[in-house]
């Protein structure tokens, strides 16, 4: 076997209206077992405190805030969230270049940088929407096209489906940070997402971090769930790496 399995760290998707519920579902959890992500959820209802309360507590924070605008307004948010503290911060890729390069040159002066990546196609999204939205190309010709565009405008890596991470992983190179949300349990609801993996799939695909959200946070034994996902990807991890 030539390419390494890699054992991908796990982001848990913060969806709650109030902090205090995401605290306590927190309560449980370790910093050790995960990274967080605060959305447009969280972060309208509570602010910057979510960001400074998570980060007291040991937990590195992905704000995914996911932002699209012009250059300028981008890098000026984007300094704000290293100003915060944030671990990871992203903007939509179809900002253009010119916005990427912009948030990635006020991140290039600072001494410990959030990672910076940017989101491809919404992982919500299908063919059927592409189409609809006017894209010509495929998903796979699409995040393709996106993610070197986001890797040549300075980026460190994208967001991207772990169904587009296998692709991803071989033409980017293995330092190109792949974050990969759509991830559901056998037996989980899929909702609103229409491309979804396995955790352990997404690993072999190459996935760097895993995003996880309602398959952890709807459930009544999300310590369990936590452990049962890092006991999967430990032991996929352990067989890969000593066949
Ligand atoms: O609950 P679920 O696991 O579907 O949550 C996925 C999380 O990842 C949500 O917070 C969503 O905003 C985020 N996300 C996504 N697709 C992207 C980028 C981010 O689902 N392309």
């Amino acid at each position: 076997k030539m390419k390494k399995t890699i054992k991908p760290e796990l982001i848990i998707a913060l969806d709650f209206n109030k902090l205090s519920y995401a605290m306590e579902f927190l309560d449980q959890i370790d910093p050790s077992l995960c990274k967080v992500k605060v959305g447009k959820e969280l972060f309208l209802a509570e602010g910057k405190k979510c960001i400074q309360v998570l980060r007291s507590l040991g937990f590195d924070v992905f704000l995914d805030l996911k932002f699209h605008d012009i250059p300028n307004t981008v890098a000026k948010a984007c300094m704000v969230a290293a100003d915060l503290g944030c671990w990871m911060v992203n903007v939509h890729v179809s900002g253009g270049r010119r916005m990427m390069e912009a948030a990635a040159e006020v991140y290039s002066s600072l001494r410990n940088p959030p990672i910076l990546v940017g989101v491809t196609m919404l992982t919500s999204l299908n063919e059927i929407d592409l189409k609809e939205l006017g894209f010509v190309s495929s998903v796979e010709e699409q995040v393709k096209n996106m993610a070197q565009l986001a890797m040549t405008s300075g980026l460190k890596g994208v967001v991207c489906s772990a169904v587009e991470a296998r692709f991803l992983s071989s033409l980017m190179g293995e330092n190109f940070v792949l974050v990969t949300p759509g991830i559901r349990l056998s037996g989980d609801n899929l909702d609103d997402q229409k491309r979804v993996v396995s955790p352990v799939e997404a690993a072999d695909n190459g996935s760097h971090f895993l995003v996880v959200g309602r398959s952890l946070t709807t459930v009544s034994n999300p310590l369990e769930k936590v452990l049962s996902i890092q006991n999967m990807l430990r032991n996929r991890y352990e067989s890969e790496n000593s066949s």
